[in-house]
């Protein structure tokens, strides 16, 4: 990028026809900022037409107003200076749809969090920021040239990763709405952790046999293509028209097998936490992970426990093993494990009552209706210790040879309290499964607990910075059969409204080369986090070329060229330079030091 300074507006101020509005949001903004005084500043601008400081923007009333005001006023620009472009810039886009605006044209500042917010005891200053900040906006629009969303056509077809309950679910789900679906596992059986579970909450209904009526579905369906023993190891292409290449791991040698796909589920589950040796006795004779016991119990469903060939007597449940620590152990909840726990404990109540149950927890976190297992347990015999934060239990071998678990119990006034017990249960919660090659094949966002991410945890649950890849169960966060489930189905409906229209629309603010610029030298190529630029051949020379499907508009390969050949439309260098020029101008002016 060159450093020659633009004057704001200096192309054509005087051609463009703005509207500026700047809204109270009913104080939110008002209180810390002068909007009169950003209105008035900004009716001086040159090309600003409108300048109008409603009380709410966005409400039904300023939204026609601002309808109105384009067509009488034949604006070609719009800038609502308000809140953040997170809450409201589709709001906007879409006033200027309605008016027959480019929804390009328009800008959207953000002075409530930038200004109003952030300074709320220096009113003055905060006022001279948001009008410093609507004038860059101002400059930015003047410069917008006429953009129109990217269409792609879509493959109705849909790769789901992983073949556990909610991969499993979400292949029935996408096959009943028309879209054809290849499914692949690695395992050589399909059904995941769910497949090999006995009864499970809340509805004791045996894991294994939902996993089996889901597979004998899937056999029913042509439109569903399983492997087994199989991974996806290869992607190409971009959004809607995924190549992605499978290796199916055969008797003796590998094959490799290509499909198009138009999106990606990915619900490649979890691993349970391993504890290390001697964490809470792990190792010693009797002492289980919470898996290793839901086996144990799922497999004498008529009874009796035994370990060692003695039967067990008394059961003591150490809860948040490898769970709620602190860094750089694991600091979340795993959500599930305290009532499965619960569900667990009535299972062996039902099996033998006289068993002598011990939980030892930090909290119990049962809720919605799981509480009602946790009261049933109580019920039924299960006693319920607590033990502090800053003070665990501990286990120990007796001379008996059962075990020993001791905690100091804060519901009996801090009591130290010994337990003689035949087996031990580390109530061990879900860790993220360790996927490196398929993180950096599909470019998967890692959360700081290491499941993957999603854009946004309540409006956009299932979808990921990757348009077209979807995140579905427990490789997002620990959860439950249920709500795995709910997942699936929600990337279900998510991959259906991509695909289902046979073509997508994509935001067109991406990167382009100019093709009389570009030398070629390929500094750009490496860049790209997505991989979308490429070398391609264009009038006898070599020249690099961005595929819009796959560009994200981050901007990254802009300054990396030398030439200036490089630009990302809606954001081009002359807008950033005129927008950074107004931002300069308005920085109170210090005194030089003497
Ligand atoms: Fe601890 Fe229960 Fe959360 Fe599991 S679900 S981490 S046992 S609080
Ligand atoms: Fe890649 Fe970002 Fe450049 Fe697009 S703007 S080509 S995503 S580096």
């Amino acid at each position: 990028m060159s450093t020659e300074a633009v004057q704001p507006g200096a192309d054509q101020p005087e051609q463009r026809r703005i509207g500026v509005y700047i809204c109270h949001c009913g104080g939110n903004i008002s209180d810390y900022v002068d909007v009169n005084a950003v209105r008035e500043a900004l009716a001086e601008e040159p090309g600003v037409v409108v300048s109008e400081s409603p009380v709410f923007a966005c409400s039904d009333g300023t939204q026609h107003d601002m309808i109105d005001a384009i067509h009488d006023q034949h604006l070609d620009g719009l800038v609502v200076a308000s809140c953040s472009p997170k809450l409201h810039q589709v709001t906007f886009r879409n006033v200027a749809k309605r008016a027959d605006l480019n929804q390009y044209a328009y800008t959207q500042v953000n002075v409530r969090e930038q200004a109003s917010w952030a300074h709320p005891h220096d009113r003055a200053g905060a006022t001279e920021k948001a009008i410093g900040l609507v004038r860059a906006g101002v400059a930015k629009t003047r410069l917008s040239d006429p953009l129109e969303p990217l269409v792609v056509k879509t493959e109705p077809r849909t790769l789901v990763v992983g073949g556990g309950i909610a991969g499993l679910r979400a292949a029935i789900g996408l096959a009943d709405l028309g879209i054809a679906v290849v499914l692949v596992e690695r395992e050589a059986e399909l059904g995941g952790w769910t497949g090999r579970f006995g009864p499970t909450f809340p509805d004791n209904r045996l894991g294994s046999d939902e996993v089996d009526e889901l597979v004998e579905q899937i056999r029913g369906r042509r439109d569903i293509t399983v492997y087994t023993r199989a991974e996806l190891t290869g992607k190409a292409g971009s959004f809607g028209n995924y190549d992605v290449q499978l290796t199916l791991h055969r008797e003796g040698s590998d094959k490799l097998l290509e499909v198009r796909v138009g999106s990606i589920i990915v619900a490649t589950g979890f691993d349970s936490y391993a504890p290390d040796e001697g964490e809470y006795g792990y190792g010693m004779d009797g002492v289980l992970t919470l898996p290793e016991f839901k086996a144990m119990v799922d497999a004498a469903p008529s009874g009796p426990l035994t370990v060692n060939g003695r039967p067990v007597r008394s059961i003591g449940y150490i809860y948040c093993v490898g769970s709620r620590q602190e860094a750089p152990g694991n600091e979340y909840c795993s959500k599930f494990c305290c009532t499965a726990t619960v569900h667990a404990s009535l299972q062996v109540a039902a099996l033998d009552p006289s068993i002598r149950q011990f939980h030892v927890y930090r909290d119990i976190r049962a809720y919605g209706r799981n509480e009602l297992l946790f009261n049933e347990s109580r019920d039924k015999g299960s006693t319920y210790l607590k033990f502090a934060d800053d003070n665990p239990p501990a286990v120990s071998k007796l001379a008996n040879g059962t075990l020993g678990l001791t905690v100091t119990d804060l519901l009996t006034e801090s009591r130290e309290v010994m337990l003689p017990v035949d087996l031990v249960v580390l109530v061990t919660g879900m860790v993220p499964r360790q996927n490196t090659s398929l993180v950096e094949l599909l470019k998967l966002p890692l959360g700081s607990d290491g499941f993957f991410n999603e854009i946004h945890p309540k409006l956009r649950p299932v979808e990921t910075v990757v348009d077209g890849v979807m995140i579905a169960g427990c490789c997002q966060s620990p959860r439950t059969v249920g709500e795995s489930v709910a997942a699936g189905l929600a990337a279900v409906a998510q991959s259906a409204a991509l695909l289902k229209k046979g073509f997508a629309e994509l935001e067109p603010l991406v990167a382009r080369v100019d093709p009389d610029k570009c030398t070629g030298s390929g500094a750009c190529l490496t860049t790209c986090p997505y991989e979308a630029i490429t070398s391609i051949q264009w009038e006898g020379r070599t020249i690099a070329s961005v595929d819009p499907a796959t560009c994200k508009g981050c901007g990254g390969c802009v300054p990396l060229c030398e030439q200036d050949a490089i630009d990302l439309l809606g954001y081009t260098d002359a807008q950033m330079r005129a927008a950074i020029e107004e931002l300069v101008a308005a920085q109170p002016q210090k005194e030089p030091v003497a």
